[in-house]
């Protein structure tokens, strides 16, 4: 039982990693994860999923196509459908991680195949079921039922990354209210983001013209990140990750005529890399949406 629990918590710091890095994760990422030489199997195609390593389900995975997909989030809960009738046993798989507070990892899947992409949220709890809807409540919020802010006594141990400690009951409420909204929702807003800009920028870099999607990045041209109501592309732009990170270091900027300039840092000698990777396309025009209206905020143009 011992090695089913560290299993479990590996996984779960493996996908909490994988998050650092991706904003939606591909899923050629999330299939599986070694530990201690064994490799162990993250998820299935949809549905829930339990690796031969372990006695209860390990992931629950939605599809795009599920009906609760475009609006799942109730606060941080989302809606989860039993399986059919013939895969009752995994219903009941996760009815049982529900009684016992097990911890699990969901990935909600916000790009289509081919190359399908996934926002990740870990450690995830059933707080409930209906048995005539047939329908699991499974909390996002990364808190264990009943409790808020501190990790589950389970996970402690493990050091999950640190939750700083609230001096106050209110302040335990404040923490975990808006805990809840930047997190789930941030990550959810960020995933779609993503989509909406690479979408319009036919997922290439706009300075470079690279179509790896899982180097691009939709990089912020505005200052508030926060998640709209509505999702304006214009207030991104499609970048790889390279000249994202240049973009940000103020190293690439461009002007209200959308021409690029390229600055080293003072008395940095370029060689080739930089001449290949930036000063090639100092002076050049940003490569930008056919739609005038989804051009990016001029950020940056002093
Ligand atoms: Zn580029």
């Amino acid at each position: 039982m011992l090695d089913e629990t560290r299993i479990r918590l590996e996984a779960i710091h493996y996908v909490r990693d994988l998050r650092e890095r991706w904003v939606a994760v591909p899923a050629s990422e999330v299939q599986q994860f070694t530990t201690g030489g064994e490799r162990v199997f993250l998820k299935g195609q949809q549905g829930i999923f339990k690796p031969a390593e372990l006695t209860d389900p390990l992931s629950v995975t939605s599809t795009i196509d599920s009906p609760y997909t475009d609006d799942p989030i109730e606060g941080s809960r989302v809606l989860y459908d039993f399986l059919p009738a013939t895969r009752e046993f995994e219903n009941v798989g996760l009815k049982r991680c529900a009684d016992s507070e097990v911890p699990l990892i969901y990935f909600l899947q916000v790009k289509r195949r081919p190359g399908p992409e996934y926002v990740v949220f870990a450690p995830v709890y059933v707080v409930g079921w209906d048995d005539v809807a047939r329908r699991f409540l499974i909390d996002l919020s990364e808190q264990k039922p009943g409790e808020v802010v501190s990790p589950p006594p389970v996970t402690r141990q493990l050091t999950l990354p640190a939750i700083r400690t609230p001096q106050s009951p209110m302040e335990i409420r404040e923490l975990s209210k808006s805990y809840v909204v930047t997190t789930v929702q941030r990550r959810l807003y960020h995933a779609r983001f993503r989509n909406a800009v690479l979408k319009a920028y036919r997922e290439r870099c706009a300075v470079c013209g690279l179509r790896l999607r899982p180097l691009l990045d939709a990089a912020f041209v505005a200052p508030d990140h926060d998640p709209q109501p509505v999702i304006a592309v214009n207030e991104g732009i499609a970048l790889c990750a390279t000249h994202h990170r240049a973009f940000d270091a103020r190293i690439l900027r461009y002007d209200s005529e959308y021409t690029i300039h390229i600055e080293l840092p003072d008395r940095f000698h370029a060689a080739q890399g930089e001449r290949d990777m930036l000063l090639a396309f100092d002076g050049r025009k940003l490569d930008l949406p056919e739609d005038q209206d989804l051009w990016p905020k001029t950020r940056g143009l002093a």
